[in-house]
């Protein structure tokens, strides 16, 4: 299976089953999200032990890109440090708009783990702001803002 077809499986499985959706028993940072341009929308629930996300739940109703960005999302943060958290929201940001290559074709997963499966949408550029949406929601979170984020 070439990488192409290994992403859209990654995509559509975490759009069809998205993970961490059960609500958490104790939120400390919440963030909405919200992307005009395409309708997405994503609520999202931390709960933070010292300096880690420990839980987290991801809400949410759009395009298959923004759905299955906030399971993978989910998944690659839960459990790890606000450190390692900041270094990953980094390296996707420069995934998603800079021409610097970050993912290692010859091995797939090794830099982002299954977020690489979005580094594809960079070639439809009115849905990178789909893509990039849970993070930026995660900003708003991990900073403590009141404020909804938006794609705009
Ligand atoms: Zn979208």
């Amino acid at each position: 299976m070439g990488l192409d077809s290994l992403y859209k499986e990654v995509i559509l499985d975490h759009y069809r089953n998205p993970r961490n959706r059960a609500e958490l028993a104790d939120v400390h940072r919440h963030a909405d999200g919200n992307n005009p341009l395409c309708g997405d929308k994503i609520s999202l629930d931390l709960t933070i032990d010292g300096e880690s996300v420990t839980g987290i739940s991801v809400q949410g109703q759009g395009c298959s890109i923004s759905q299955a960005s906030a399971s993978l999302m989910s998944e690659a943060i839960k459990g790890k440090n606000l450190q390692e958290i900041a270094r990953l929201r980094q390296l996707f940001s420069t995934m998603m708009t800079s021409d610097e290559t970050i993912v290692d074709p010859d091995r797939p997963g090794a830099v982002l783990g299954e977020l690489e499966a979005l580094a594809g949408v960079k070639a439809f550029p009115v849905r990178i702001k789909c893509a990039s949406l849970p993070l930026a929601t995660l900003d708003v979170a991990l900073a403590g803002d009141a404020k909804p984020a938006t794609t705009d």
